[in-house]
């Protein structure tokens, strides 16, 4: 297994000695804390070396500031022709990335796969934008006069990502970002950093290709939470696009608002899902496992709470049972394993208090507990857990990152919905129900109040072509696809007089 992921490495181009920040396709060592880099399949160390500190900060967000001076000038599409051939870099590297994602965060290949995938997409998606960003023209109320919207570049955007999305969500601000003229200054996870390295060392060969790039259009950091803080500080910054949890959230967003800068917010989820008496169970068994134990419930959209009507909930609770007692949990680089490890010991440990929680609160446990048979040793491999439990038990209320469904009974679909919403996270939902009037019901004002609101679908697995992004504790953020590159930009009303006349707005007189 170690051979395939040296292959990956060496295919990738990744220098043997491994350095944290990068301006284009200049390295230069950190001056931070020193980072042990460990697999979560078998806890092996896949590189040691020097994190940023906060204090190199400054001179990377100046490097990108002068890159913006020319990036912003670059027309859209030719800004665009970039982000596609960045996009053929991923197409042509998409295995060995998936590859070091599968080492670097646990997921199984498919996933890993998936979430290059998802980086080529949002490309594509880009690619197409850079001859969309459309401005409106609007009637004005003054005889010779235009008012018409442009949209600019808004200038270099700080982006800090989480572990679990090591280079998707990196992707959906990056090629959004440059297509609308900004460069990226990059914080990855510090414990996913050698994917952040390798989509960095991607990204400097294209620049080689493009001697008209400004390189630090691409910057990276990799360095713990007070290089974060540093770069949502930077009054240089005019956005910073923060995944993660919700405590991050709130102390980034606190920084941010504090220099009037623009935050973008993808934080933690508590998606939940409705199933009724009419939903087709076979769809439902499919739809539930994928979301509650897929990537070892560590996706922001995981599915952790099922609200289920009374009338099926013993039926479906058995069968879920067997499909859980079967899954194959294991190594996620070999073929057939559907769940692999947690990402590290803290996240093993928070799945233990939580279930410990649920079962002083009255919840019925099935499942959770380490396996250790037939694991790689090292990682942390658990039993997905199922929870019958009460929708007031206090532990609902959180987001624990890893694979915990709690399976509650409700016996109308008001009283489902009040359930669905009573929580203070707002990201991702579903209803698996064949009557329309459900459905319709949930996806209405008075239905879900999360970002993503499905119908006979699971509540993980978003695709690029939508604004991304949830509601309340969840940050408001919508990044992907959609309008989402509103937020990448600046908007600049102009009015053009082309008459000989001065007429004033709302009939204003002032003769003079
Ligand atoms: P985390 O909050 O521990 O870390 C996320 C990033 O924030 C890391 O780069 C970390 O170094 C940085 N960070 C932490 N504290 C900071 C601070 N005070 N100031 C500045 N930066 C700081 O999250 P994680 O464990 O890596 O990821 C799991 C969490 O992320 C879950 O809550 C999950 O729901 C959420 N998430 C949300 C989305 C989404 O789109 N809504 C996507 C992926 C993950």
């Amino acid at each position: 297994m170690a051979n395939q992921l040296e292959t990956a490495l060496k295919k990738l181009g990744l220098p043997l000695t491994k350095q944290a920040i990068s301006i284009g396709s200049k390295w230069q060592t950190g001056q931070g804390e020193s980072l042990q880099v460990r697999s979560p399949i078998n806890g092996q160390s896949l590189a040691e070396f020097t994190m940023a500190s906060a204090d190199q900060v400054a001179a990377v967000v100046e490097q990108a500031n002068y890159a913006f001076e020319k990036w912003r000038t670059i027309p859209a599409p030719e800004r665009g022709e970039f982000v596609r051939q960045f996009g053929q870099k991923l197409r042509e590297f998409k295995e060995p990335l998936a590859t070091l994602v599968s080492w670097e965060a646990g997921k199984i290949t498919q996933e890993a796969l998936g979430e290059v995938q998802e980086m080529i997409d949002i490309c594509d998606f880009a690619v197409g934008l850079s001859r969309q960003l459309y401005g409106k023209t609007i009637a004005s109320e003054r005889p010779g006069h235009r008012l018409t919207e442009q949209w600019h570049p808004l200038g270099p955007i700080g982006v800090i990502s989480a572990f679990n999305f090591p280079v998707a969500v990196w992707a959906w601000n990056a090629a959004i970002a440059w297509a609308c003229g900004d460069p990226v200054v990059w914080k990855p996870s510090e414990k996913t950093p050698l994917t952040a390295i390798a989509c960095q060392t991607l990204v400097a060969q294209v620049l080689a290709e493009n001697p008209n790039v400004p390189p630090a259009v691409s910057c990276l950091l990799v360095g713990g939470a007070d290089v974060g803080q540093a770069l949502a500080s930077s009054p240089n910054l005019p956005l910073i696009s923060a995944t993660g949890s919700v405590p991050m959230g709130r102390a980034v967003a606190q920084t941010v608002a504090a220099r009037l800068g623009r935050s973008l917010l993808e934080l933690g989820g508590n998606n939940g899902m409705i199933i009724a008496p009419s939903a087709d169970l076979e769809l439902a068994i499919r739809s539930i496992t994928f979301s509650a134990v897929g990537t070892c419930g560590q996706r922001c959209t995981s599915l952790r709470r099922a609200i289920v009507h009374e009338s099926i909930a013993s039926k479906l609770r058995d069968q879920l049972l067997s499909v859980y007692e079967r899954l194959p949990i294991g190594n996620p680089t070999v073929d057939g394993t559907l769940v692999g490890p947690l990402i590290d010991e803290r996240a093993f440990e928070s799945m233990e208090a939580a279930l410990n929680a649920a079962k002083k609160q009255g919840g019925i446990v099935h499942g959770g507990g380490r396996v250790v048979g037939n694991v790689p040793e090292g990682g942390f491999y658990v039993k997905p857990a199922l929870v019958e439990i009460a929708p007031d038990a206090q532990i609902v209320q959180q987001e624990t990152f890893a694979p915990i469904l709690y399976f509650m009974q409700y016996d109308n679909l008001e009283t489902a919905i009040d359930i669905h919403n009573g929580v203070p996270q707002g990201l991702a939902s579903a209803i698996l129900t064949n009557d329309v009037r459900e459905a319709e019901l949930f996806c209405s004002a008075a239905g879900s109040d999360c970002g993503i609101a499905n119908v006979n679908i699971g509540t993980s697995g978003a695709e690029i072509g939508g604004a991304f992004g949830g509601e309340k504790e969840t940050g408001g953020g919508r990044e992907s696809g959609s309008d989402s590159w509103k937020l990448y930009m600046r908007r600049a009303t102009n009015t053009i007089n082309y008459s000989t006349d001065l007429p004033l707005a709302q009939g204003i007189r002032f003769e003079i």
